[in-house]
């Protein structure tokens, strides 16, 4: 059976549940090899970390250069890799780090890339959702490996336990990849709440909280969800821009997205179209936003939150 590379996503040291959900899809095409990027004397307890999906194997690599040179050397090793493995496949996880990295690889590697996928099929051809998600393309790489990136929550991922093989390689990064040096860095405050893109709810805020996102966030963390923004909200100074949803913000694919005083622009939806369940609170019966609804309330934010999250904490306790 052929191999398939996925680079194992870790976020801050952490490894995140994109590793399963990319192992899934690369399950379906050959035996998954996951490869562990590590800081120096680090690799087994990143590996020791990987525990669920379905993978054969884990490939680990240690370098202090992962740190220093960031993409360069990530990109630098992965195709190094890939050179040397032969895999059918290489999946990545379609944030910004790793569409930096699937592009610098494709290009060392003279491949084929495809972004953003939400889903890859048996025969490594990849589904994207494009034109603000109005668009479902079907494409297939005809050159090279092909190295796909895979959005976040986009696929089901499957959680059985595992207990891979390990295997420590070292590899130099070239001079050329360390061009680059990443002088400090400074990790994200992190609040109580997941991350935007990998959070299973998101409870997003619009023009129409007027500014005032308590009940927002109030009804987020009842349900344990991640807080998003409509651009307009960002742009006004009421949320911060890492936390955009859309076009130009991030793109998400929770299974539960729960839009708030959101009109429903194009450029929102191409950043959560692809949720697998949108509640909409909105108080004009007429916002577009109503056209994509699983599940649709017409009334005011500020009625409407207080009660939903004294329905959710009820439940709860
Ligand atoms: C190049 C470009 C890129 C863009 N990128 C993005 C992007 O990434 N993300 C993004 O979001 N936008 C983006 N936009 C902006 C986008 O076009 C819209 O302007 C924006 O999404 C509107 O935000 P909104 O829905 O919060 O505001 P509005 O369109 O003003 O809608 C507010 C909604 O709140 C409702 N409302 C008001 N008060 C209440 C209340 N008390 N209770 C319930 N409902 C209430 C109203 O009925 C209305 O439907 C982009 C635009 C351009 C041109």
């Amino acid at each position: 059976m052929s191999s398939v590379i996925i680079l194992a996503d870790f976020i801050g040291g952490k490894n995140t549940k994109t590793t399963a959900e990319l192992a899934t899809a690369a399950a379906r095409i050959g035996d998954v090899v996951a490869v562990v990027l590590a800081p120096q004397g680090q690799g087994g307890a990143y590996a020791a970390a990987i525990t669920q999906g379905p993978i054969h194997s884990i490939v680990v690599v240690e370098s202090e250069s992962f740190a220093a040179h960031g993409v360069g050397a990530a990109a630098d090793v992965l195709a190094q890799i890939i050179v040397s493995k032969k895999p059918a496949a290489v999946l990545i996880a379609s944030h910004a780090f790793g569409k930096e990295v699937a592009g610098r690889v494709a290009v060392k590697t003279n491949s084929g890339i495809i972004t953003d996928a939400v889903d890859v099929s048996a025969d490594i051809s990849a589904t994207q959702m494009v034109f603000g998600g109005s668009t479902t393309v079907h494409s297939k790489i005809s050159h090279g490996t092909p190295i796909i990136t895979v959005r976040p929550n986009s696929i089901s991922a499957d959680l059985k336990q595992v207990s891979p093989v390990i295997e420590a390689l070292s590899f130099e990064v070239a001079d050329g990849s360390k061009k680059s040096k990443i002088t400090s860095s400074q990790a994200p405050v992190q609040g109580g709440r997941p991350e935007l893109t990998e959070a299973d709810i998101v409870v997003s805020g619009g023009r129409g909280t007027n500014g005032d996102f308590v009940a927002v966030e109030a009804f987020a963390d009842s349900l344990g969800a991640a807080v998003g923004a409509s651009r307009a909200a960002t742009d006004a100074g009421w949320y911060p821009h890492s936390h955009q949803v859309g076009q130009t913000g991030k793109t998400v694919s929770p299974q539960l997205y729960v839009a708030c005083g959101i009109s429903g622009a194009i450029q929102h939806r191409a950043g959560m179209q692809t949720s697998k369940a949108i509640v909409v609170i909105n108080k004009d019966p007429e916002a577009p936003i109503f056209e994509i609804a699983d599940f649709g309330v017409i009334g005011d934010l500020f009625a409407v939150l207080p009660q939903a999250t004294e329905g959710v904490l009820a439940r709860k306790s």
